[in-house]
């Protein structure tokens, strides 16, 4: 197996280039040439294993270049010891037929984490092999969770140092708190003026600046990214969903038809991850993508026209909150059977009018895998208290999002297949808005509403949610959103040419 760029097939790389890289050098998004397939020997196999032993087996074809024995040090360094119970992905039952997959167990308590926690390990094996001892310098542009789960990943990790940009006003209290007391001497964070495309508009601009780059080599660094567009978050996800399927052959559900999948989407990440689990032989019938207001998926899924000239809704469930999916590329990479040219020329057209049509051919095998719905944050706060006085099953605002648009969906075909939900973060992470919705409003600060939503609920606080309560914030600068050159510069201690 090797990586191939999105829009320009002949662009080649290793999986340890891919992940230093994190972006091809014309624009593109690097993908597999061809996957692995499991069959029901391999099931079997992996369904004995524990979710480290899983990641092993599951992570090794795809990264071609890494030795057995660095699989097994990254791996192990990242699941080893950061989750809640040591269960990275548990499958908790919400109803007949419907597994919840909390991914929220984490130091950052949301599914970021999954990926996070293992690609500081990914990238500085990677860039041990490819970048000849240059610093690697990550830069991220979050919607609340990436930002965190990066900085924890990456927090003192040698030879890296990580800056982060988040739109000031489009994150929650807590996700804010967590990034500003972030600890670590390789850390930055930056609060912009504008929302999470500017903030992913401004990095990715950063990242292909020739001057920028040329700055940054002649004081032997090279930037990488810890967003969703490098192989190395995306091959992490892969291994819950095939663990899930494991987990439910284990519970010995009727997996005759299948099972669906909900995910709660924003930069299409984590449901492009499902997809290539389903395309490795993991028996996922539907695809179902839960959006919020920002329904820009819901439309295309239904029209084949892709269009971000929209209004933009900031919403109780803010990583979601993003009109420009930028993963999305890769699923059209895949569903034009690898055509280069025509992914090529539909980003061209994104870049230039924000927005691009699918071909006949394309759009009918999107119909075949996926189903997209949405729910506003009235209908949001509902499936929270639904789900809670009903089930018994509190769910964060995110996750809340994706139970909605399963009901909407199991309505709208009466297909009862058994269903996993991706549940994204604790419902701590948000608690003002899961108080709100459960009917209590009374408490001031965050931390009143913390502890309202544990006595209310009877569930326990997350520790590191708890730890938050009297963490020093280190971090208050905000830049405008041309500023975040310079702001990238000041945080590395260097100047331009
Ligand atoms: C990032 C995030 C999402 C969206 O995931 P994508 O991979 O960007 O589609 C959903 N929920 C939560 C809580 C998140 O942090």
């Amino acid at each position: 197996m090797n990586y191939i760029s999105t829009r320009n097939r002949s662009i080649t790389a290793t999986a340890a280039e891919a992940i230093a890289q994190g972006i091809s050098e014309e624009g593109g998004l690097f993908v597999p040439d061809c996957f692995p397939t499991l069959d029901g020997e391999d099931f079997k196999a992996l369904c004995a294993l524990d979710y480290i032993g899983r990641a092993k087996t599951i992570l090794k074809p795809f990264l071609n270049d890494f030795t057995e024995e660095e699989i097994a040090h990254c791996v192990e360094g990242a699941y080893t010891g950061s989750f809640e119970n040591e269960a990275p992905a548990p499958l908790v039952k919400m109803a007949e037929g419907a597994y919840v997959l909390e991914l929220w167990h984490g130091p950052t308590c949301a599914f970021k984490d999954l990926a996070l926690q293992l690609l500081p390990y990914l990238l500085v094996t990677s860039a041990g092999k490819t970048a000849g001892g240059k610093k690697t310098v990550i830069l991220v542009a979050t919607s609340g969770d990436t930002g965190k789960a990066a900085l924890e990943g990456f927090c003192d990790v040698p030879n890296t140092e990580i800056i982060v940009f988040y739109p000031s006003q489009g994150v929650s209290t807590m996700q804010k708190l967590q990034m500003a007391s972030q600890k670590g001497e390789n850390v930055h964070v930056f609060g912009i003026h504008g929302n999470f495309d500017d903030a992913q508009t401004g990095v990715k601009a950063i990242f292909t600046d020739p001057a920028v780059k040329a700055a940054l080599a002649a004081n032997n660094m090279q930037f990488s990214s810890a967003n969703s567009i490098n192989w190395g978050r995306l091959a992490p996800q892969i291994v819950y969903y095939v663990s899930a399927y494991c987990d439910l052959l284990n519970r010995g559900e009727d997996l005759q038809n299948g099972f669906n999948v909900v995910v709660p989407t924003g930069n299409f990440g984590n449901i492009l991850a499902a997809y290539y689990a389903k395309k490795m032989g993991v028996p996922i019938a539907k695809l179902i993508c839960a959006s919020n207001a920002n329904k820009v998926l819901t439309d295309f899924i239904e029209t084949g026209i892709y269009d971000r000239n929209r209004d933009f809704y900031t919403t109780i469930s803010p990583s979601m909150d993003i009109l420009i999916s930028s993963n999305l590329e890769r699923m059209l990479f895949e569903l034009s059977g690898g055509d280069d040219k025509q992914v090529a020329a539909c980003q061209a057209q994104l870049a230039k009018t924000g927005r691009f049509e699918i071909s006949p051919e394309v759009k009918a095998k999107m119909d075949e895998i996926f189903w997209g719905g949405f729910c506003d944050d009235n209908a949001t706060r509902d499936t929270i208290a639904r789900t809670f006085t009903e089930k018994g099953y509190l769910c964060d605002t995110h996750t809340a999002v994706a139970v909605n648009v399963y009901e909407q969906y199991r309505q709208a075909t009466g297909d009862s297949r058994p269903c996993v939900i991706a549940s994204t973060a604790s419902p701590y992470k948000f608690a003002d808005s899961v108080l709100t919705a459960v009917g209590q409003k009374k408490a001031d600060s965050e931390f009143d509403k913390v502890r309202l939503l544990s006595e209310l609920t009877h569930t326990s606080i997350p520790a590191p949610i708890a730890a938050l309560e009297n963490a020093h914030v280190r971090f208050k600068e905000i830049c405008e959103k041309d500023q975040m050159a310079s702001a990238v510069f000041a945080a590395l201690q260097i100047t331009p040419d």
